[in-house]
């Protein structure tokens, strides 16, 4: 069968392969035998190959040098260009993170392949499937140069286990003079919440300008703790302060595709759908029948955000 590597994203706070990693595994499974890739410092690998073997990896490649942590992205697509030119896998699919997408163009250069960002589905025959024009447009495409490189965008796939074995083979690192331009000298990593992590999340709660000040985000804080959930931001609530801009979701900020989305006093501009509008189920809280939100929303409750969502909040923790 085919191998398609597959790059673990890890948590960098430590806790583990992301959701994302064993979602682009149960996608790789539609083209072939899933390789995952681990690269990190020494050691990163020995936590995280359980995860993989459940979700499919036939093989763990480890690739742990401090010389892969110690520098930005160049390094770690250095070592999967070379994974490219030694294993000739049939396709290559990283999550869609920032770093994710980084790894992928550059690896795209180093072996002259092909690359599809931000795709949501990959068909057995390589046909991925990408939202494009802020989700006017369903885009069906395949790479026909090189080796099929993908980025897959997280919570598109639902993660399924397929225990396999995840034999372990090491990965010599040898990074170039050129991938070591830019060096890490510092790495903060954000305080673990308890909520779910944005991307990852099954359900968002976000809250726009119509929460009106950064006091009255608890409004939509509570919401999201009653239903386990996220919390995100528009960017109008972004760049009123209201909350932090690493909560915004749109076009300018995160994407996100979970199971459940409520948008609280977002008016619906195209530049916030094209964050959010692969949601399965949109949920709409506006005091305005006739905002554009309204279009994209499964259901909408028309009413002043500072009535309804205490008494939703109030209602589902009652339950
Ligand atoms: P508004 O459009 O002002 O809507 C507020 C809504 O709250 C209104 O519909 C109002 O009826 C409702 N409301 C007010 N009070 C209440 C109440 N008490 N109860 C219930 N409802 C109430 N935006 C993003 O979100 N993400 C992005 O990534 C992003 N990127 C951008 C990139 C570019 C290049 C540009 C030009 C714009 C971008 N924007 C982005 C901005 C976008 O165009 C909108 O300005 C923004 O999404 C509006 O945010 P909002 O819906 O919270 O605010």
């Amino acid at each position: 069968m085919a191998e398609v590597l597959v790059l673990a994203e890890l948590d960098p706070a430590g806790g583990g392969v992301r959701k994302t990693t064993l979602e682009a595994l149960t996608a790789a499974r539609a083209l072939g035998e899933p390789s995952a890739v681990v690269l990190g410092a020494p050691g990163t690998a020995a936590g995280v190959k359980d995860a993989l073997a459940e979700y499919g990896a036939a093989k763990v490649y480890v690739a742990e040098s401090d010389d892969v942590e110690g520098y930005l992205v160049a390094p770690k697509a250095e070592v999967l260009a070379q994974l490219v030119a030694d294993k000739s896998p049939a396709a290559v699919i990283i999550p869609s993170s920032p770093e994710g997408k980084e790894i992928a163009g550059r690896l795209a250069i180093k072996t002259g392949s092909g690359f599809l960002t931000d795709v949501t589905e990959i068909a057995a025959d390589g046909t991925a499937t990408q939202v494009a024009f802020a989700g006017a447009t369903i885009v069906h495409s395949q790479v026909t140069v090189g080796t099929p490189i993908y980025t897959l965008r997280g919570n598109s796939v639902t993660a399924e286990p397929a225990p396999a074995a995840a034999a372990e083979e090491p990965v010599s690192v040898s990074v170039s003079d050129a991938a070591k331009l830019a060096t890490v000298t510092d790495r903060v990593v954000e305080q673990k919440s308890s909520r779910p992590e944005l991307t990852e999340a099954s359900i968002v709660v976000s809250g726009g300008r119509g929460v009106a000040s950064a006091e009255n985000f608890a409004i939509i804080e509570g919401l999201a703790d009653s239903l386990g959930a996220a919390v995100g931001a528009s960017r109008a609530a972004v760049d009123s302060g209201f909350y932090p801009h690493s909560f915004q979701v749109g076009q300018t900020g995160k994407t996100v595709s979970p199971q459940l989305y409520v948008a609280v006093g977002i008016s619906g501009a195209i530049q916030h759908r094209a964050g959010m509008q692969t949601s399965k189920t949109i949920v709409a809280i506006n005091k305005d029948p006739e905002a554009p939100i309204f279009e994209l929303a499964d259901f909408g409750v028309v009413g002043d955000l500072n009535t309804v969502v205490p008494a939703a909040t109030e209602q589902i923790t009652a339950r």
